[in-house]
């Protein structure tokens, strides 16, 4: 399919501090699986997703969401014939730099440290995690990853223009990344749309009546189900549309990818990085079902009084944890109090919140409050 435009990890630009080749697995396969034993990685699993743990055993976390935006990811991957490695390493990594509480985490961290002529990016944080706060090797900081790696986490969600923002000049910025890291965040997208539909059926935030009335594109495989299966209850029926949505919009990613692809003339890698655009893309007709979708799920799932009722009172506390933490710098861990000759307070204090899960964050609250210390 688009085998020419693959990443070869032979053209990998290396490691920051060199290191001996592995006998058996490539440089791509071993980033992979830094990241799986990375701390970070593990801590996935009590961090939002968009319901807090506690509600259901069912939900997705945010690392059950990982695995299957890597599975995604693959399954494209595996049909376009770019590399498999890479792209499993950076839908792995795609979202260790993501804080407490789900979006609503990141936004009000970044609000916090607006205060502070700052800002938080859960991209420029995952950076931070593998080239500093991750300590797993004796001979430097950080999981030393390729520079392909470590590019795809910068531009995860976006390109960067030259001089956009400083300290991601090493990125070449104003040139696309490889197709494989391109596609992350699509197939995040596609993991996320599916996944919340299922999850908000199954909160109760959602029915099949309303997504027949709203969401025109899915009713059609709602009622090709009902003529297949007349006698499925309604969770089955959710199953079954649910998989079918979700073969479609791969499949349109898929489709839009190798037409832009085709279009733009790019005969390999470097084609790739000088295209004007990035050329993984939906085709036209799932980029607008895209859309209807995520509009939908703003409107019943993400805004709903389950999960809004939720998020104020984890936000709260966030915001409590961090102003206790900037008056009282002495609360901070050892290593991030060391960390204030380098970045300034209000950064230590954001790296070490950004780190913690959900329930962590509760628990240094609980006992901020109960020493008398929570301001
Ligand atoms: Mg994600």
């Amino acid at each position: 399919m688009l085998a020419p435009l693959r990443f070869d990890v032979r053209q990998a630009r290396g490691r920051r501090y060199p290191e001996t080749p592995h006998p058996y697995r490539n440089d791509f396969q071993r980033d992979r699986d830094r990241i799986v034993h990375a701390r970070a990685f593990r801590r996935l699993e009590d961090k939002t997703q968009v319901f807090a743990p506690g509600l259901s055993d069912h939900f997705r976390n945010r690392l059950t969401h990982t695995i299957e935006v890597a599975q995604i990811a693959r399954t494209v991957a595996g049909v376009l014939e770019l590399d498999l490695d890479l792209v499993e390493a950076l839908a792995l990594g795609h979202d260790v730099g993501h804080p407490p509480f789900g979006h609503s985490g990141e936004c009000e961290l970044n609000r916090l440290m607006k205060a502070h002529n700052a800002g938080f990016d859960h991209n420029l944080h995952a950076l931070r995690i593998v080239e500093w706060f991750e300590q797993r090797y004796a001979r430097f900081p950080g999981l030393n990853l390729t520079f392909e790696v470590r590019e795809g986490i910068a531009k995860h969600s976006r390109d960067i223009e030259p001089g956009e923002v400083p300290e991601l000049d090493a990125y070449l910025p104003g040139l696309r990344p490889p197709l494989e890291a391109q596609l992350i965040d699509l197939c995040d997208e596609i993991a996320y749309n599916t996944a919340d539909l299922d999850d908000g059926y199954a909160a109760g935030l959602i029915t099949l009546g309303m997504i027949g009335a709203e969401l025109p594109d899915v009713a059609l495989f709602r009622d090709d189900i009902e003529s297949k299966y007349p006698g499925a209850n309604e969770h089955m029926k959710v199953q079954e549309m649910v998989r079918a949505l979700l073969n479609w919009l791969v499949s349109g990613l898929i489709e839009g990818t190798v037409d832009a692809a085709r279009a733009s003339g790019a005969r390999d890698m470097e084609g790739v990085r000088h295209a004007p655009r990035r050329l993984a893309q939906y085709s036209s007709e799932i980029a607008a079902a895209s859309e209807a979708l995520k509009e939908f799920l703003r409107r019943h799932v993400y805004h709903s009084e389950l999960v809004e009722r939720d998020r104020r009172s984890s936000i709260d506390k966030l915001a409590q944890v961090f102003g206790t933490m900037l008056r009282h710098p002495d609360l901070l861990p050892e290593d991030y109090r060391e960390l204030t000759a380098a970045v300034p307070l209000p950064r230590a204090i954001c790296d070490y919140v950004a780190g913690m899960t959900d329930g962590f964050l509760l628990r240094t609250w609980e006992q901020l409050r109960s020493t008398g210390r929570l301001e």
